[in-house]
């Protein structure tokens, strides 16, 4: 599989985060509860015109930080989890 490093994601710099707090997306905790800095992320992530190779990126490399592509790191480890058990 060829993975885009992080540091030079091309499609990144089309994100609808681009210009927001990155506090939204990278919150010094995550306590799996919804908060209102999840929510709001998630809302910007949902009208980005690049989420799904955003997504696709954070599932493929486990980024285990930020929402990336609408998804909290615990999603991401059960969309993971999920592929992984489909896949065998
Ligand atoms: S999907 Fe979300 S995290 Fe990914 S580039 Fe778009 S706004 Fe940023």
């Amino acid at each position: 599989m060829d993975i885009e490093p992080r540091l030079t994601l091309r499609w990144a710099d089309h994100g609808a985060c681009a210009n927001s707090d990155p506090d939204l997306f990278f919150p010094l905790t995550w306590d799996g509860r919804p908060a209102p800095h999840t929510a709001l992320a998630r809302r910007i992530c949902m009208s980005c015109p690049v989420r799904v190779p955003c997504l696709t990126w954070a599932v493929e490399t486990g980024e285990p930080e930020g929402m990336w592509g609408g998804t909290t790191p615990d999603e991401r480890r059960r969309m993971r989890s999920r592929r992984l058990k489909k896949t065998g």
